[in-house]
């Protein structure tokens, strides 16, 4: 069967045909055959160049050859035991070793269970219940963060099946507005248990913090006893080798993991300063457990990932990023257009919008048909990006300067007849 009546068939045992809805694009999204570096070939035949890349883990590329040996030497010792195993502390040590907020940690199966267990923790820690994201960050699929992004709206859910109650505690202000959120202090500061941030906003495409920003949060949550959590599911392992908190050098109490951590299998963590974390059951009396949690394969596979990711690694995959977001600025400007080049590191993505974004509220301001046409142009150019303007393109070591070049001129083609 092709793509298109795989999908067909596929919905009829899948909601919606898939099994994640970003993955759900019109006309019918491409099944995979099989990916390698990064390549994913689809079972039409097709082959892209893979700047999705799963949406984020995969920075070494998909096949990377030492986490196939080191799963591959996992599995034949079993795939998961229900009982603690050295690895697990070698892993931990590892993030400790690396991201300076990170004293102790718990690993959990996804960045949905990080973030959930997260907040859990800093409101027993600070007996308060309130919680502030910022509008358009997402922070997983559970009821406390899906929120409805945005001005009046701000703590209706996303979703049907989420109580009203459980969400009037989240409450959202624009991303980079230090005066929205000093006000949002002002008025409810006692009932703040902590403030939940996206360093990079990788979930609106992508958006840094203003110079000061993230300084400002730390500064404003000490003052009024809010925890800080970096939801560094995408920057972490992504931007440095203690992610945005050493990029941007601010130390926040918590910080979650996902993607990059499970070296492409599935995992998620949550780490912290000691005091709040000897707060987790067993040993204390903020309850968090999971049947996987710790799983050998996904922890095997984290570390085989980590001890590739050094200093030098980030430096040379660095210069590739900085190397296609000067060439498709050129490009644009070749072009005669307006839009925005986008990122840091080996993030980016062009904003279909003619001003500077900030935040959300400057982010849903583009044009978002005119991206999918991009997307799709993009498709028949050989490349495949998310589907969607609010979300991140990333690039991997195993793409080569001879990608990058290709990846150029399928962004000129296809920007000449989506704009
Ligand atoms: N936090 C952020 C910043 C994310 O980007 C995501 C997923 O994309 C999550 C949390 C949720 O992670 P998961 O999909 O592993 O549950």
């Amino acid at each position: 069967m092709n793509s298109k009546e795989l999908f067909k068939e596929s919905k009829k045992y899948l909601p919606g045909g898939v099994d994640s809805p970003v993955r759900a694009f019109k006309p019918n999204p491409f099944f995979v055959e099989r990916a390698k570096g990064s390549k994913i070939w689809d079972v039409d035949g097709n082959l892209y160049i893979d700047h999705c890349l799963a949406y984020g883990p995969l920075i070494l590329g998909h096949c990377n050859s030492k986490i196939i040996e080191d799963v591959y030497k996992q599995i034949q010792n079993g795939s998961s035991y229900g009982a603690p195993t050295e690895n697990e502390i070698t892993l931990a040590k590892m993030v400790i070793g690396r991201v300076p907020c990170a004293e102790m940690v718990r690993f959990v199966n996804s960045g949905t269970e990080a973030t959930m267990s997260a907040i859990r923790l800093a409101r027993g820690y600070t007996q308060k219940n309130k919680i502030i994201k910022f509008s358009g960050s997402y922070h997983g699929a559970h009821d406390y963060v899906l929120v409805k992004s945005g001005s009046g709206a701000a703590t209706l859910p996303d979703s049907l099946g989420i109580p009203e109650d459980t969400t009037k505690n989240t409450l959202s202000v624009p991303f980079n507005d230090q005066t929205a959120l000093s006000n949002l202090i002002a008025r409810e500061k006692d009932e703040i248990a902590a403030i939940i941030v996206e360093p990079v906003m990788g979930n609106i495409g992508c958006v840094e913090p203003k110079e000061g920003f993230l300084e400002f949060l730390r500064e404003i949550t000490e003052k009024n006893n809010i925890i800080l959590i970096f939801d560094e599911v995408i920057t972490g392992f992504r931007l440095s080798v203690g992610g945005a908190q050493t990029h941007y050098s601010v130390t926040p109490d918590l910080v979650t993991f996902g993607k990059i951590l499970g070296g492409g299998y599935p995992i998620g963590a949550f780490a912290g300063k000691r005091e709040l974390m000897e707060m987790i059951a067993p040993s204390g009396s903020v309850y968090q457990a999971g049947t996987f949690n710790g799983n050998p394969v996904s922890v095997a596979a984290g570390i085989s990932a980590l001890n590739q990711l050094d200093h030098s690694f980030y430096n040379e995959l660095n210069k590739k990023g900085d190397y296609l977001r000067n060439q498709i600025s050129e490009t644009i400007y070749n072009l005669d257009l307006n839009l925005q080049t986008v990122g840091l590191s080996s993030m980016f993505q062009i904003y279909f919008n003619e001003n500077p974004i900030l935040n959300y509220e400057d982010a849903k301001k583009s044009d978002t048909e005119k991206f999918l046409v991009y997307f799709r142009e993009l498709m028949k150019n050989g490349v495949f990006i998310p589907p969607s303007q609010f979300e991140c393109n990333f690039i991997s070591n195993a793409h080569n300067y001879e990608d990058l070049e290709k990846v150029v001129i399928a962004i000129e083609n296809s920007l000449k007849i989506a704009w």
